[in-house]
């Protein structure tokens, strides 16, 4: 049997309803906010990844699905090879076959493009921004939903193909976008977005990690801090100690949390600007009264947050509990080749974490039909067929759920199959009633029966 790759899986109905009822409250809420959807590529050049989210994060180092696409092979130097080999030159010297084809493949090679998987979707807007010069449109509020690829170690919560809900405030300097109104803006959307669908627990995580200057200095406090202590540490961390120390944070070894539970924060550095706006982010969550607890220690897996950094956590997830996670990322899109900076604030749900944390049933929001439309002998799937549509298309349009059965079923058959999908009436289309031009129509959980004239019925199964 071939089953899904690890750490993948099929969403089936009526889970599905879950994620569609998620879906659409979260697009009602952006809309309210008036942020407009992007779609990117689910594939992207690798070192938009490796440039944007970080050389040093465990993402780049060791979670992405990678690949050299080489189109060329495939066309005139895959067919050039094949031709050494099928009709060798005069005299078959294939010492010669092999140096051409090798040279021929390293050629193509080298045209080969590294292409990612994305991990993530930030880079891949930041990266349009740039491409579209969205810059023109002054500031950018832009939310997307798809699929996002880390090749973790899998478990309850943690796929290595999993979905993502996530929005972007981003633009020029002069839009506005470095305002800290922006950041409490977004925070408050996110608890809105959580009471939508039901999630009321939550807990809201906040830290500052400073601008790049306020890092170096941080980064150096580190190291001196790590000096004595870095050899006991893991493998990772002696790494990061050298190339990158404010991603020791990041460590989930439990033997090195006593050594990093003593290392200096970030708070510590924050120059007079990042203290600033930090404090007006807050005095805004105050103001609008969405509750928040300050972490210290909270820095995030990617290497581009500025400034503000949070997570959003939930008790019922267990180990893997941060629903979702964002922050500041003022220089990312001058790094990767922005001409004019473009500050900006996000962040990323766990789609498949917000599902698990709803209380909310698929039973409770799947949508059940309405009626069951039971052709009742031989031709009468025409005539049920006729029925159908006409309630299907009736106006105003979709506000019925109508499923449609099969003349070759017995009528206690049909019976069985409407009580099994939860369908509210059942209709019978046989020969009586078509030359009637009115149907039986029962509702399955009284028993009551009526007849009712073909133009009447939708209003009859539309009256609850
Ligand atoms: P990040 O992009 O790492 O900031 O992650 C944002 C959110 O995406 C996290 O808070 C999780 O809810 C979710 N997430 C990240 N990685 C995974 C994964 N492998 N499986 C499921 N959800 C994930």
């Amino acid at each position: 049997m071939i089953k899904s790759p690890r750490g993948t899986r099929d969403l089936l109905p009526p889970d599905t309803a879950l994620w569609n009822f998620v879906e659409a409250a979260v697009r009602d809420v952006f809309r309210a906010y008036n942020f407009h959807e992007i779609r990117t590529p689910i594939f992207e050049s690798t070192e938009l990844f490796s440039r944007g989210v970080g050389e040093e994060t465990d993402i780049v180092t060791k979670e992405m699905y990678t690949w050299l696409d080489h189109a060329g092979v495939h066309s005139d130097e895959f067919l050039q090879i094949c031709e050494l080999v099928v009709n060798p030159p005069p005299g078959n010297p294939y010492a010669d076959v092999q140096k051409r084809a090798s040279a021929l493949l390293a050629a193509s090679r080298m045209r080969g493009q590294s292409l990612t998987l994305r991990p993530e979707n930030t880079a891949g807007v930041v990266r349009a921004y740039i491409e579209h010069k969205l810059w023109e449109r002054g500031l950018n509020k832009l939310f997307y939903i798809g699929p996002q690829f880390r090749r973790e170690r899998p478990q309850k919560g943690r796929y290595r193909q999993f979905y993502q809900i996530g929005a972007e405030i981003i633009g020029p300097a002069a839009s506005g976008s470095q305002s800290p109104a922006r950041d409490a803006e977004l925070l408050e959307l996110l608890a809105t977005l959580l009471e939508r669908v039901g999630i009321k627990d939550w807990t809201l995580e906040l830290n500052s990690v400073g601008c790049p200057a306020d890092r170096v200095k941080f980064n150096e406090a580190l190291r001196q801090a790590l000096a004595p202590a870095v050899e006991k540490m893991c493998a990772d961390c002696q790494r990061r100690a050298v190339t990158n120390p404010l991603r020791i944070f990041d460590c989930k070894v439990p033997e090195d949390q006593p050594i990093i539970a003593t290392l200096p924060t970030i708070g510590q550095f924050l120059d007079e600007d990042c203290h600033a706006h930090y404090a007006e982010v807050k005095n805004i969550l105050n103001a609008v009264g969405v509750p928040y607890v300050e972490n210290a220690r909270l820095v995030r897996g990617l290497d581009y947050y500025t400034r503000t950094a949070f997570e959003f956590t939930h008790g019922a997830l267990g180990a893997q509990n941060a629903i979702l996670g964002g922050g500041r990322y003022d220089g990312l899109a001058e790094s990767l080749g922005s001409p004019q900076a473009a500050p900006g604030i996000g962040f990323a749900i766990g789609e498949d974490r917000l599902v698990l944390s709803l209380a909310a049933t698929a039973d409770s929001v799947a949508r059940k039909p309405d009626v069951y439309v039971a052709p009742l002998g031989v031709g009468m799937n025409r005539e049920a067929a006729r029925v159908a549509r006409e309630l299907r298309r009736h106006d105003p349009a979709a506000d019925l759920v109508v499923e449609l059965g099969d003349e070759t079923f017995r009528l206690k058959k049909s019976f069985e199959a409407a009580d099994k999908m939860g369908a509210r009436y059942i209709l019978i289309v046989g020969e009586n009633e078509v030359a009637a031009d009115a149907f039986a129509l029962k509702h399955l959980a009284s028993g009551e029966q009526v007849t009712v004239a073909r133009g009447e019925l939708a209003r009859r199964i539309l009256r609850k």
